[in-house]
């Protein structure tokens, strides 16, 4: 017999926290096993794209320079095209983060005078700034671009009278955003997104669909480029970079979609053609290639965090056995000091930076303070355990990523643990 319990016990999870961790987790395992067959058949999605690309020894090596004839660069973008079903793609170390893929995206498919349409009410909030919904220099609002906005409705659906009212002769490009990221609206099916394309394109036909796809990689079997989407745009320090991309991000789409953006990237006439991969590539394939499996780990740790803190009487987004289409996971605690027990817990569970333990700060851009537990071989990385929280009402805090299901299971009971020693829940927590 393999003894668990002395393993946990080391990390300070006591019996009672752990048997109902146990608990709890025998009650998953139907539902593991249908999110291990999703992994299995997008791990098949990803080599066969592999093979079909020809990837060869050579195309891990990297150049310098101007990165002319990068044969591994341009093999990993045909890759994603292959992957994703599209007809070209932009993977590169030079788009910085996922905020800048959207704006990338954005700002070379938008031109002066064009209008810029969210039919999924308020995006996330670093595009504020990249649109000029808050003022910021260099926005899309600066260049003469316009943008509007049709809410959900109460009930989550799309507002479909709104939207078709919204669209106009200026309409150019629609940007729906997959996740929920940090508000409590439900994040959007592949198949709910479909939907919504094909009206917009049944009112509009040449307007440009944008998915927003951060942290929706690889949930399900099938991509927004599935079901009409002209553009994904993604962070590889989410799902697709499988926790070993250490930067970078993604365009996959039309060949117009990712002209424009290369041409913006680099610079007119240079486009795709320059831009050395450095020694980088081997982390992007293999990144890649780990995804499925990695987004799967994930995904369990976050189902399991929602049946724990279901179960222990707290609000959860998505709850215990909704459908999942995103990794991240909201529990709401309803006082500061519950999202900073949580979070302290997370960072207790990391192997890089276990020793520190976060604290509530004034985070720029913030109204009020944030606390954010983040432990990660890859600085800032969300596909790695993580955890963050506003210090406002309604007090909840958002959790993510975990490169294998173990750690995250450590993290989740480690955050019981402290919500326990702290005396935040009693300790007849399992009878609740
Ligand atoms: C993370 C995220 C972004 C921004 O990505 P960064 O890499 O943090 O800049 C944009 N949209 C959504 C939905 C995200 O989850």
């Amino acid at each position: 017999m393999i003894d668990l319990k002395k393993q946990y016990k080391q990390f300070g999870i006591s019996e009672e926290v752990y048997a109902y961790g146990e608990e709890i987790l025998a009650s998953l395992q139907e539902r593991f096993r249908q999110i291990d067959a999703v992994a299995e058949y997008n791990q098949l999605k990803v080599i066969r794209a592999m093979q079909t690309c020809s990837v060869s020894e050579a195309c891990l090596l990297g150049t310098t320079g101007y990165g002319y004839n990068d044969l591994g660069r341009d093999t990993l973008e045909k890759v994603y095209a292959a992957l994703f079903h599209t007809e070209d793609a932009l993977v590169r170390p030079q788009i910085t983060c996922g905020t800048h893929a959207l704006a990338l995206a954005l700002m070379s498919n938008l031109r002066p005078g064009d209008e810029l349409l969210s039919p999924v009410g308020k995006p996330y909030d670093t595009l504020e700034e990249v649109i000029g919904i808050r003022e910021s220099k260099g926005s899309l609002k600066e260049y003469g671009i316009s943008y509007s906005q049709v809410d959900l409705l109460a009930d989550g659906g799309f507002d479909y009278e709104g939207i078709r009212a919204a669209i106009n002769d200026k309409t150019k490009l629609v940007t729906i955003q997959r996740s929920k990221g940090y508000q409590t609206r439900p994040t959007l099916s592949v198949a709910r997104i479909g939907e919504l394309i094909q009206f917009i394109k049944g009112v509009k036909p040449d307007v440009i669909c944008m998915v927003d796809n951060c942290y929706g990689e690889f949930v399900e079997t099938i991509e927004p480029t599935d079901v009409g989407a002209d553009m994904i745009v993604g962070s590889l320090i989410k799902n697709p970079g499988g926790g070993l991309a250490p930067i970078g991000g993604y365009i996959a789409g039309t060949r117009e979609c990712v002209e424009n953006a290369a041409y913006r990237l680099t610079s007119p006439g240079l486009g795709k053609e320059v831009g050395a991969s450095l020694g980088i590539l081997s982390s992007f394939y293999e990144g890649l290639f780990l995804a499925p499996t990695v987004t799967a780990n994930a995904l369990k740790g976050a189902i399991f965090a929602a049946n724990v803190y279901e179960k222990t009487g707290f609000a959860v987004v998505p709850d215990g056995s909704e459908s999942r289409h995103d990794i991240i996971q909201a529990v709401t605690f309803g006082t500061p000091d519950g999202v900073i027990a949580f979070c302290q817990g997370i960072q207790a569970a990391a192997s890089v930076d276990s020793f520190v333990t976060p604290e509530p700060w004034d985070m720029p851009g913030y109204d009020s303070q944030v606390i954010m537990a983040a432990g990660a071989f890859v600085s800032g990385s969300s596909i790695e355990l993580s955890a963050d929280g506003p210090i406002a009402p309604p007090y909840a805090v958002y959790f993510q990523g975990g490169l294998t299901f173990p750690h995250a299971k450590l993290g989740i009971l480690k955050t019981l643990q402290n919500l326990v020693d702290k005396k935040i829940i009693t300790s007849d927590f399992c009878r609740a």
